[in-house]
């Protein structure tokens, strides 16, 4: 027989008189009974038989006419359950329960206390005998109490005070493995009950939130027990009721995990950390124990967003997080700082070295190149240590040192590892002051343009500049590039430094054309505006304010700019070209070489890095490929940082096409330029009117 619900089961015809009569016989023996007494079907939804009492409670004349009542008809959703509920307890436990029961055969209330218990018919199926007890006060409250506490979603129970269930509403059978479980046997864990049951018995009445065996397995239910006597005997009882939280619980489970982790990475996140770090120093101070603080930054991640994508960008973040997980000992708690910073907590009694061996073993498996998205990427990451007690004794301070230590590392070249030191606070002082000094001097126009002159090596003769730029500081005179870029880089003031600079240099040689001097003049650019969108659209508006012949003007990159996005940079290199402006390879040598950048990308000149110039002609054979690669790739030659007559005459001998450096003259600023150049073309004015074949002397420095 099947344990289906009622409700599934369609109107089912009358018993016909033959059945009916069957039916009369086989119950004879309970027909003469003084209380009511009548079976139910649960397929059919029919009284199946009926003795006189009954007749009367459900005000029918004869057996016939009340089993002809189609009671589905009317039955409510929940009744329907119930009754299933019954079914199934009558078949798997043989239960008898003893609610009252409020019928409406008329659509008059009738109410009276019934026993049910399981009966089974003879074709074998499970049919509920209901027996009516004498008739209870029909007082309205008592009635609608009984009704509320059959109809209740609460889970309610009467225990003995040994835990025995002495009765439970229909919600609380329902949720019962067994309605003969006991309150210790129901609650999943002893000490709650034992907690639960002392209370109660002292305080008369507790409230826990527990785990409790149900059908649907286990389940976080909220108990209030309460003592009381039971109605029937008199006996002292435990009343129960319940309401299952197990949603709100697992939200709350949900919602702590979130405020502890971060999602992406399922890493603990800084709250965790602060948390986690505060119990720990506090077992170190015991056991004076040590502790580092280790903070990770990935090195160049916002390139790989900028890039490739942000999907791209978590699933790096996801691949460093497990692979920083397994690079540490399972005592070392590794979380999420934030974007591509990472936190390492190690404590052992020598922590510094145990450091050491994590910086080690990152590395050896974090700095592994990372495949994704069909493209290999590398990472490089920068490591910051602060120790504790040494660095700091509060979380608070000693990631404030692993954060500055991290800084310097960072300023001296990133993919190191750096322990805090107590000048690097002072260090980073300077740097934010420095910082808010360049913007102050962007916005006051405190920058200016220097020009090396660019000379040809057959006849000493100036045909363009290097632009330079210079710092005019109000108070420390006037500042080298190195003083001020790095940081322009990092703070990305460089834009619109580039674009100062840019905007100088066009302005100046559009002057200079107008004087009918025809020079060329090459402007540095860092990588950083390099690989801004951006940059070819700012140099293109920069021509378009100032009427520069862009064929005036070249780009000096360098080679590790090449490196990378290939298209982007094929891209930004058109866009340059395509505005009439030449490029420059800078520093050729010093980077990756690489000769296929040559071919494929519009380069007319290269620059000899001025660090193969250095000692004796034959130690510069470096120097001597470079020249022969520009002769066979048809490119342009420019020596760099030429300071001596010797180096000059190796690069005549070798056919170098430029050159610059002191030995002809140090950047200068634009006026003393501009009359080294007025000078060279009156002289050379001269020469030509003289019919004079001598060549000009070198410029004065
Ligand atoms: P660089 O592009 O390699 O520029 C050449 C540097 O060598 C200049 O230093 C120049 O003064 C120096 N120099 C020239 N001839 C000689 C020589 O015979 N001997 C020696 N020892 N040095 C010589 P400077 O002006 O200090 O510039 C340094 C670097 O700063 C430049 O190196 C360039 O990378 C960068 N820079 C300069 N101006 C700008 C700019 O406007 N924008 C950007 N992004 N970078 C710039
Ligand atoms: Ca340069
Ligand atoms: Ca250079």
């Amino acid at each position: 027989m099947q344990r289906s619900g009622l409700a599934e089961v369609g109107a089912a015809p009358a018993p016909d008189a033959e059945e009916l009569r069957r039916r009369e016989s086989r119950y004879a023996l309970l027909r003469g009974l003084q209380h009511p007494l009548w079976i139910f079907d649960f397929d059919q939804r029919r009284v199946h038989w009926a003795n006189a009492a009954a007749l009367k409670v459900w005000s029918a004349v004869t057996v016939d006419e009340l089993c002809a009542r189609d009671l589905g008809r009317d039955m409510s959703e929940s009744i329907a359950r119930r009754l299933s509920q019954y079914r199934s307890d009558f078949l798997s436990h043989g239960s008898v329960f003893h609610e009252r029961w409020t019928l409406y055969p008329n659509d008059q209330p009738v109410s009276l206390d019934v026993s049910f218990s399981g009966f089974p018919l003879d074709d074998g199926r499970m049919a509920m005998l209901c027996e009516g007890h004498a008739q209870v006060s029909d007082a309205p409250e008592a009635l609608r109490s009984v009704e509320a506490l059959l109809h209740t979603t609460l889970m309610i129970s009467l225990f003995d005070l040994e835990g025995a269930p002495m009765y439970r509403n229909p919600a609380a059978r329902a949720a019962v493995r067994s309605p003969q479980e006991t309150l210790q046997l129901y609650l999943c864990d002893s000490d709650t009950h034992a907690a639960l049951m002392q209370r109660t018995l002292r305080d008369g009445l507790a409230t826990v939130t527990a785990q409790v065996h149900t059908v649907r397995g286990i389940r976080w239910h909220e108990l209030s027990a309460r003592r009381c006597r039971d109605a029937a005997t008199g006996a002292d009882a435990l009343l129960v009721s319940e309401a299952d939280v197990t949603l709100l619980k697992e939200s709350e489970a949900q919602a702590s995990y979130l405020a502890e982790h971060d999602p992406l990475t399922g890493l603990p996140n800084r709250n965790q950390v602060r948390q986690h770090f505060a119990r720990a120093m506090r077992d170190l101070e015991l056991v004076s124990g040590q502790a580092a603080l280790v903070m990770i930054d990935l090195d160049h991640f916002k390139d790989v967003n900028d890039t490739l994508g942000h999907a791209v960008g978590d699933e790096l973040l996801v691949e460093v997080a497990r692979r920083l997980r397994a690079a540490v000992r399972r005592s070392d708690l590794v979380a999420r700082f934030g974007g591509d910073e990472f936190l390492i907590l190690v404590s052992s009694s020598d922590a510094a070295a145990e450091v050491q061996r994590i910086d080690d073993r990152i590395r050896r498996t974090v700095c592994q190149p990372v495949s994704l998205g069909g493209r290999l990427i590398s990472v490089t990451a920068t490591l910051g240590v602060a120790m504790f007690p040494r660095d700091g004794r509060d979380f608070e301070s000693l990631l404030r040192s692993a954060d500055l230590a991290m800084y310097s590392a960072k300023e001296g070249g990133r993919n190191a590892l750096a322990f805090y030191e107590a000048d690097m606070g002072l260090a980073l002082r300077a740097r934010t002051e420095l910082e808010a000094a360049l913007t102050d001097a962007l916005r006051d126009g405190q920058f200016e343009v220097h020009y090396q002159p660019r000379v040809a090596v057959a006849d000493d003769h100036v045909v363009g500049a290097e632009a330079l730029v210079r710092w005019r500081h109000p108070t420390r005179g006037l500042l080298p590039p190195s003083e001020f870029i790095p940081l322009c880089e990092s703070t990305g003031l460089i834009h619109e430094l580039g674009r100062q600079v840019f905007g100088m240099v066009a302005r100046q040689v559009a002057g200079w054309s107008r004087q009918g001097l025809e020079l060329l003049v090459s402007v540095n650019v860092s990588a950083v505006e390099f690989r801004d969108q951006a940059f070819a659209s700012r140099l293109a508006d920069v021509l378009r304010d100032t009427g520069c012949d862009p064929g005036r003007l070249q780009v000096e990159i360098t080679e590790s700019m090449l490196l990378g996005d290939d298209e982007r940079v094929q891209t930004t290199l058109q866009a340059l070209h395509g505005l009439g402006l030449s490029i420059a390879l800078d520093d050729f040598g010093t980077g990756y070489s690489n000769l296929a950048y040559l071919q494929r990308f519009p380069i007319e000149v290269l620059k000899i890095d001025r660090s193969f110039l250095k000692g004796l002609s034959s130690e510069r054979p470096l120097a001597e490929l470079i020249v022969q690669l520009c002769r066979l790739m048809n490119l342009f030659a420019v020596a760099e940082g030429v300071e001596t007559e010797e180096q000059l005459r190796w690069a005549r001998s070798r056919g170098v096409h430029e050159y610059q450096g002191y030995l002809f003259a140090r950047p200068m600023p634009a006026e003393a330029f501009e009359a080294l150049a007025l000078g060279q073309r009156a002289a050379l004015r001269a020469v030509f009117s003289a019919g004079d074949s001598d060549r000009t002397s070198r410029a004065p420095p």
